[in-house]
């Protein structure tokens, strides 16, 4: 029986993050185990291939991918391709914005290795991320891309089974499909850029349109991801079609109308400075606020260790209770962790007095265990202080490091938007525009390598 290949490698990368990944930062799997996170494999077994298993191995956001890392990974998913050069077809799940340290896209160099392997007859098929920075020569190597329809991500399953189903169709029709990349020349603040709502809502409507014609494969708008600061870091829309003509013909007029909406991307809640968030919560009626340090999002890859939000908070005295949950502090935490929950410590860094409140742990992405956090009460300000970077996404993160989410009045945390576990406990969300390897402000970025003129780097005129 002919084999389709099937892997997964993924990091989403950002160049001002501190800790580059490591081996255990990544979700592993290997071979028949990939299937538990990958939904491709019926697909692909009840059209009558035999599906080869490779590896899966993804991580969360972090700085940019060293080489020894980068390439641990790429030797497994090479091997798997070298020991089945005549696989009829790949399918890879990529994020679709790793870079790679003196490589760049870790996604092109991967796929330039693949083609050298199989026959050029062989279909290659990805998923990828709406956040993916794709560069123009993918088309070169690879035929199909699928990339989430959703912002915030729901369908990385739908997903799958699309690029499954469209690298079955390719070869069952005998047909190489050619996949042609427009670049938009903007980035945006990727939290306003919401498909729920327009105009984004009626773009994706207008690809599934497209998707809908017989020879149309894929098509994509890819919102970009600013945090890189890489020549291919910018917005695309991606068509994958039976002819070039086809895929270019369509990928444009997208691009087109892509760009034209540019200006038209707002926040739909409060987003304004620390300052003024911290004013408007400490003022604030509601039960509970909620205010996101989303320059430090360590969904992101920001490592969560700034104070400035907390510092603000301090010299606000709020009458109200509040916690600032998980900040990054690993001498704070081993420092301190032998003193009894109620012993008085002074806290050189903030020259204020704090209380020991609670010993308590710190939850990984997969939800297990991963460290220490131990919270220090100054005045009503409680602050949790974790070993290692975490996130607190749901009520369950509070649980653990022995804080009551109820109890508060005021609660910060790490993130853009508040993820839907957190929504129910907050009566107003506030976003905080501060500083740090998450920040959304592109003119506070600096980035040198990207393509200019870039919006809203530049004003200027483009048609594609
Ligand atoms: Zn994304």
């Amino acid at each position: 029986m002919e084999k389709i290949i099937v892997a997964s490698f993924q990091c989403e990368s950002n160049s001002k993050a501190k800790l580059h990944p490591k081996k255990e930062d990544f979700e592993y799997f290997k071979g028949e185990d990939i299937f538990k996170k990958l939904v491709v494999k019926d697909i692909f077994e009840k059209a009558g291939y035999t599906v080869i298993p490779s590896i899966y191995a993804v991580a969360l956001p972090s700085a940019t991918v060293t080489e020894d890392i980068y390439f641990y990974y790429e030797k497994q998913i090479m091997q798997t391709v070298k020991e089945n050069p005549d696989a009829v077809g790949v399918y890879i799940f990529f994020h679709g914005s790793m870079e790679v340290d003196n490589i760049g896209s870790g996604e092109l160099y991967l796929l330039k290795e693949i083609r050298k392997v199989v026959s050029s007859d062989c279909i290659i098929a990805m998923t990828m991320d709406a956040h993916a920075n794709i560069t123009a020569e993918l088309g070169n190597y690879a035929n199909i891309t699928c990339g989430f329809k959703t912002v915030p991500h729901t369908d990385q399953k739908e997903s799958q089974v699309r690029a499954a189903n469209a690298l079955v169709y390719a070869l069952k029709n005998g047909i190489k499909p050619y996949l042609y990349v427009q670049y938009v020349p903007f980035l945006l603040k990727n939290d306003t850029l919401l498909t729920g709502e327009e105009p984004l809502k009626s773009l994706i409507f207008e690809t599934l349109e497209y998707e809908k014609q017989d020879d149309v494969f894929s098509a994509n708008l890819f919102l970009g991801h600013c945090w890189i600061d890489a020549v291919n870091t910018c917005a695309s829309t991606v068509v994958c079609a039976t002819t070039k003509e086809k895929a270019e013909k369509i990928a444009k007029k997208l691009a087109n109308e892509l760009w034209s909406t540019r200006k038209d991307y707002k926040f739909k809640i409060e987003a304004e400075s620390p300052e003024e968030c911290v004013r408007r919560a400490v003022a604030g009626k509601e039960n509970r606020i909620f205010i996101t340090d989303s320059g430090d999002n360590t969904t992101a890859g920001a490592e969560g260790d700034t104070t400035g939000i907390l510092e603000l908070l301090i010299a606000a005295n709020p009458k109200k209770k509040t916690c600032v949950a998980g900040i990054t502090d690993y001498d704070t935490v081993n420092g301190l962790w032998d003193k009894k929950d109620g012993e008085s410590v002074y806290l050189s860094k903030f020259k204020v007095n704090a209380t020991i409140k609670s010993h308590g742990e710190i939850l990984g992405w997969t939800k297990e265990i991963i460290g220490k956090s131990l919270t220090l009460s100054i005045g009503n300000v409680d602050a949790v202080f974790t070993e290692y970077r975490s996130a607190f996404i749901e009520k369950g993160n509070f649980d653990k490091a022995n804080v009551d989410l109820l109890g508060y009045r005021i609660v910060v945390v790490k993130l853009g938007y508040l993820f839907t576990e957190l929504k129910p406990y907050a009566d107003r969300e506030l976003f905080a525009l501060s500083d740090g390897a998450s920040c959304v402000e592109l003119k506070r970025l600096n980035l040198k390598k990207i393509m200019r003129p870039m919006y809203p780097l530049d004003e200027f005129e483009w048609k594609a």
